[in-house]
């Protein structure tokens, strides 16, 4: 029984073990059949809020001396189970390190709590006449720290480059509560960012901003065939706006069905936004009439697509969870050029899947195949999970990988990140492995380790393919 009386003395009532608060952090955004939870400790022992960085340490430097994991937790909007225990412990709620936002107007700099949510930033800024150069499409809830340690990909960063890129300095607790800040220039900045929590823990962090853009123009263009979309993506990513995303039909169906009308009757749809100076949009806009006329592509009236960026579709995947009832997601990176031929791989997948993907580099496409199960169906529901591993075969089949590691993406790590010079950090930083540990690089504990195994995880995977044939001739499961 693990004693946390300093805990409680240091934090009050932002401190507890109660059961009832606990189970809330116990998954992610991505459902699970319950028969996991017999693999992993995934409720954690003790749920921490601290609001500065001093407390944050203190927590730390209590775990590391009595070696109890520690998970860090945001929004848990990612769904790859990189924000939920495996061992128990104690979890860190990042979201009440959300107080300070010191906004530097001449400097176009901030000085911002992880815990803050994206949207709240933008919002606070835009009141000063200032804008977020990049932020993620999970914007309304994710928070500063929980993209930073993700792969850093979203709105934006396809004309200003990864989020990393406009980070000043962070500051950052270690696994043994030390505090240090770190600046961009030093070698390891890069410890932390998209580590996802497992070197340590980000409490601040110091971003470039900019100045509220002089024009925006938004476009949504209609687009019948595969090829074509593939065409014009890789032409209009060539102009770099600030947003550029797509998707299909039966996510159009999707979004229909979790409140959402649309102004669209193509096959595909593109959604691509401009800002920035009158001159420098107005040039854009003009290359982008090429695209349209050169590929025989339709664009839907300009006023419907303004409204659509005011009314957030780009924010709208946060919603389709609604069209239910259980949605399943793949969320895989490739080459943009690879597009339709990933396309055509996942048609041969056999499950009615809708698409919508985002450009955020200038030659890579996050692509996120979703498609809906019933969780309340045992078998179907488990069955439908191989396709998720499916999807990043494919990814992987065509140049590209999953996007993030997390725990889940575990068997495809070397794939994703350099894990042996991830490893030497991990040990350096953290050689009692407390920091979220089964996470990112390698998993520690024995069932993960097992299951996780890449051997192990495919023979399974295909275990579950072959035994799916006959159970769908049946009619027992329809995916
Ligand atoms: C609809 C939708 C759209 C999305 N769009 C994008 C997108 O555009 N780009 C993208 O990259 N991802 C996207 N995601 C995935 C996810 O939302 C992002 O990774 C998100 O930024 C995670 O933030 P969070 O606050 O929810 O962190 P969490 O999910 O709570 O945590 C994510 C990881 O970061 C760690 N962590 C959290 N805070 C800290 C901290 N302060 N210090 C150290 N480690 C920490 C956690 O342990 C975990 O490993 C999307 C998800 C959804 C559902």
């Amino acid at each position: 029984m693990i004693q946390f009386k300093m805990l409680s003395d240091l934090l009050g009532d932002r401190f507890t073990t109660d059961i009832f608060e606990r189970q809330f952090y116990a998954g992610d955004l991505a459902p699970l059949p319950k028969i996991f939870s017999l693999f992993f400790k995934s409720t954690p022992d003790a749920i921490t809020r601290p609001i500065n960085t001093k407390e944050v340490s203190e927590i730390m430097k209590f775990a590391y001396s009595n070696r109890i994991p520690v998970t860090p937790r945001a929004a848990g909007s990612s769904g790859i189970y990189s924000c939920v225990p495996t061992m128990g412990g104690i979890v860190i709620d990042i979201k009440s390190l959300d107080y300070k936002i010191e906004i530097d107007k001449n400097a176009n700099k901030v000085v911002v709590h992880a815990g803050v949510v994206w949207k709240d930033l933008e919002h606070e800024l835009n009141k000063k006449g200032l804008s977020l150069m990049a932020y993620p499409s999970s914007a309304p809830s994710s928070t500063v720290g929980g993209w930073l340690s993700s792969p850093g990909c979203g709105i934006g960063t396809l004309k200003y480059g990864r989020v990393y890129g406009q980070v000043l300095s962070i500051e950052v607790v270690l696994p043994n509560g030390e505090i240090m800040k770190v600046s961009k220039d030093e070698e390891r900045f890069n410890w932390f960012l998209g580590s996802d929590g497992t070197t340590g823990i980000i409490t601040e962090v110091e971003l470039m901003i900019r100045k509220i853009p002089e024009a925006l123009s938004a476009h949504l263009l209609k687009i019948d065939d595969q090829e074509t979309l593939c065409k014009v993506l890789q032409d209009v990513a060539k102009l770099k706006p600030f947003y550029l995303s797509y998707s299909d039909q039966i996510y159009t169906k999707m979004l229909k069905e979790a409140g959402k009308e649309s102004h669209t009757d193509s096959k595909y749809m593109t959604f691509v936004v401009f800002d920035g100076s009158k001159k420098e949009v107005t040039e854009s806009v003009n290359k982008l009439e090429n695209i349209v006329t050169n590929n025989s592509v339709k664009e839907a009236p300009r006023q419907i697509a303004m409204d659509e960026w005011e009314d957030n579709l780009h924010f709208y995947p946060m919603r389709i969870k609604r069209a239910g009832p259980t949605l399943l997601a793949g969320d895989i990176l490739i080459p943009l050029k690879n597009i339709s031929v990933a396309i055509e791989k996942l048609k041969k997948l056999g499950i009615e899947f809708g698409i919508e993907g985002t450009v955020p580099l200038h030659d890579y496409t996050v692509l996120m195949p979703m498609y809906l199960t019933d969780e309340r169906k045992f078998l179907e529901f488990v069955f439908s999970l191989r396709h998720v591993k499916s999807m990043n075969d494919i990814a992987i089949s065509v140049g590209g990988m999953p996007y993030g590691v997390g725990m889940w993406n575990l068997p495809f790590a070397s794939r994703i990140i350099d894990t042996k010079e991830k490893r030497r950090i991990k040990k350096q930083l953290d050689p009692k492995n407390i920091m979220n540990p089964d996470k990112h690089t390698h998993a520690v504990s024995l069932m993960p380790r097992i299951i996780l195994n890449p051997l192990i995880f495919s023979a399974a995977m295909l275990a579950a393919g072959i035994v799916a044939i006959p159970m769908k001739i049946a009619g027992i499961i329809k995916n």
